[in-house]
């Protein structure tokens, strides 16, 4: 079985890890799967918020960005709004996101730099200690995001989780937090 896992699949297990087995084993899609929903920068904003954003590329300390990457390695998929290679020789994912910053960042933002960031890694060989999120509106505010090893470590580990329950048919564990399963589309067929 060819596995390839995208940043929703990652997001989706960490909220239960049953919806890998019901919709990607299974292939029974989820009707309410907007919290899931990986938002995009719309093309027009993020067109204009790569405009914008020039000036803050030099503050950032760029020395070479590549646009639109789509990136792979052993068990996960993505593709890359900008990549960054920086004055200290890490290297940095930037997101669009056509949303409003509303004071703190949600975790599945996080997540999509984390797998971003172990994808730069596997595909650069470079180290990666932050990522960047482009608010197209809230004016393309521009929030950095630490990424430390931990970080990649539990990607990788869900990762691997994920393809586990994919390719021996395994029925994983159930979400600790309870009241996910109240308004879950899986809760008829789902055995606690
Ligand atoms: S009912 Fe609960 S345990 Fe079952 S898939 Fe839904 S969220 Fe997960």
């Amino acid at each position: 079985m060819n596995i390839s896992i995208t940043p929703s699949h990652i997001i989706q297990y960490l909220y239960c890890p049953r919806f890998t087995y019901f919709e990607y084993l299974l292939r029974i899609p989820q009707y309410e799967g907007r919290h899931f929903k990986v938002v995009k920068g719309r093309e027009v904003h993020e067109r204009k918020a790569r405009e914008n954003i020039e000036y803050m590329r030099k503050r950032l300390g760029v020395v070479q960005k590549w646009h639109n990457q789509y990136l792979t390695n052993d068990l996960i998929r993505g593709e890359v709004d900008e990549i960054y290679l920086l004055e200290d020789g890490t290297m940095a994912a930037l997101d669009y996101k056509f949303a409003k910053y509303e004071d703190k960042v949600y975790a599945t933002y996080k997540t999509q730099l984390y797998c971003y960031a172990w994808l730069i890694r596997s595909n650069f060989k470079k180290e990666v200690k932050k990522g960047f999120l482009v608010y197209t509106r809230s004016k393309n505010k521009l929030i950095e995001v630490e990424v430390a090893e931990k970080h990649v470590e539990e990607i990788k580990k869900v990762a691997t989780s994920i393809a586990e329950i994919l390719s021996k048919n395994r029925y994983p564990k159930a979400t600790k937090v309870k009241r996910r399963c109240l308004s879950c589309t899986y809760r008829n067929i789902c055995t606690k």
